[in-house]
């Protein structure tokens, strides 16, 4: 039997459903999930010795390729001088400051452990600073896990949201609306209705938790007025877009700035960190400046802090992310060009660093529902073949449909030439 099942039964046995986060356990594509035993670069070895050119990266978050050796020194280095102290140290002001000089919406801006722990932060600081309660929400946007963003669209009601997991009381899913992500007219019609009430609106402005599906221009701008009319705050989940669709993430990409902003993932370089900003005049509102409550034993941990500023150095340095976006162009063109040839109908997009593909169309897919209708076809077979014989090939990719990829500063030429190759035979795989 092969080691990752071993382990994986093990796990099993002392951990829910053998993971530390649901989609790890391979759930929507069948099979047992390889167990990582190392990562260079831009490949995994998993506990058999198989390796894979890995499009996860952790999630987003190895945006340098993994054990990056000038992140790992920075990492031993701090670690070498103590773990964390409860107390203020010089470099969680550093990552601040270079976060703030390439996000300038970012004021002010706390580092907190985790991207759900931002959005709870971001969100309540919103109803603190409002005094209003409604936070809109869009279908398809994941936000973490915290009780508000864990509610989806009621039926028959534009404004009422219905809990997505049992726990989340009904109260707090009353206190969130989700409505269709790209739809400019439903933004209009459920402000009209309630506008007076919403504290914030929430939005991925590209969405990375249902496959990859960029927010279009109309749609981001429509949430911009709409905010400013009603004097409700708008918050960018940059969690994955930060850092990663463009440095300045994609506020810079849409010249749209948010009033408030959350990040995770790349500032961290791998460890776990999540960053909340916006204005001084709303972020005064957080203690212990103002009354909104926050606050973290682990916050700012310096290990983390000096992974991400380390990665964040690295990144914004020479050519270093112009290049990742041409290597991330050619495999997008390598894909294509690779479907057409094996005639099997195949959309793939991307921006930046980030992109995603879907088997059954060649056309744009832009909402949810397209979506759902795409990736279920046929019980959602091909992707769970294509997946699989990926993986077989020897590329690890997302192991879900709903996700998009990410790609690394250490995929590089050859490493995309082979990822288009694995994909050729992949695709004639399932066209057989
Ligand atoms: N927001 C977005 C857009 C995300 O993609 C994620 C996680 O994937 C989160 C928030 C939650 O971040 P974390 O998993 O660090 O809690």
């Amino acid at each position: 039997m092969k080691r990752s099942t071993t382990l994986y039964r093990r796990a099993c046995l002392a951990i829910p459903g053998g993971v530390n986060s649901p989609v790890r356990a391979f759930k929507a594509v069948g099979g047992t999930p390889p167990f990582i035993k190392e990562a260079r670069g831009a490949w995994l070895t998993d506990e058999d010795g198989n390796q894979y050119i890995d499009y996860v990266g952790s999630w987003g978050a190895m945006i340098m390729g993994h054990a990056h050796p000038e992140v790992l020194t920075a990492v031993k280095q701090t670690a070498e001088r103590g773990l964390g102290f409860g107390a203020s140290t010089e470099i969680e002001t550093q990552l601040a400051e270079k976060i703030k000089a390439y996000i300038p919406s970012m004021d002010l801006l706390r580092l907190v452990n985790s991207g759900s722990e931002a959005v709870m932060s971001a969100v309540r600081l919103a109803r603190g600073y409002t005094g209003r309660e409604q936070i809109i929400k869009f279908d398809g946007c994941y936000h973490g896990h915290s009780d508000a963003m864990l509610v989806g669209a009621g039926s028959g009601s534009l404004t009422l949201g219905v809990p997505n997991s049992p726990g989340v009381p009904d109260s707090t899913a009353a206190a969130t609306s989700t409505i269709g992500y790209n739809n400019a007219a439903q933004v209009d019609e459920v402000f009209e209705q309630i506008g007076d009430q919403v504290a914030a609106v929430i939005v991925e402005p590209v969405a990375g938790n249902m496959n990859f599906v960029p927010g279009n221009a109309e749609f981001l701008s429509t949430l911009r007025r709409c905010c400013d009319h009603y004097g409700t705050l708008l918050i960018f989940d940059e969690v994955m877009s930060g850092f990663r669709v463009a440095i300045g993430g994609a506020q810079s990409v849409y010249q749209i700035k948010p009033d408030l902003t959350v990040l995770g993932k790349v500032i961290g370089g791998g460890l776990p960190i999540g960053a909340f900003g916006g204005s001084k005049k709303i972020m005064q509102h957080i203690a212990p400046l103002g009354p909104v409550y926050q606050a973290g034993t682990l916050s700012g941990n310096p290990v983390a802090v000096a992974a991400g500023l380390r990665t964040l150095e690295l990144l914004c340095a020479d050519n270093c992310f112009d290049d990742i976006v041409r290597n991330t162009q050619t495999l997008i063109g390598g894909l294509l060009d690779c479907a057409r040839d094996v005639g099997v109908d195949f959309y793939s997009d991307s921006m930046g660093a980030m992109f995603g593909f879907f088997l059954g169309t060649t056309q744009k897919v832009e909402t949810l529902n397209q979506v759902r209708s795409c990736v279920t076809k046929d019980n959602g077979k091909p992707f769970k073949s294509f997946f699989h014989a990926m993986l077989d090939g020897g590329v690890y990719l997302p192991p879900s449909p709903f996700e998009a990829c990410f790609i690394s500063a250490a995929h590089d030429a050859e490493v995309i030439e082979q990822t288009i190759d694995v994909t050729k035979k992949a695709l004639l795989k399932i066209k057989n």
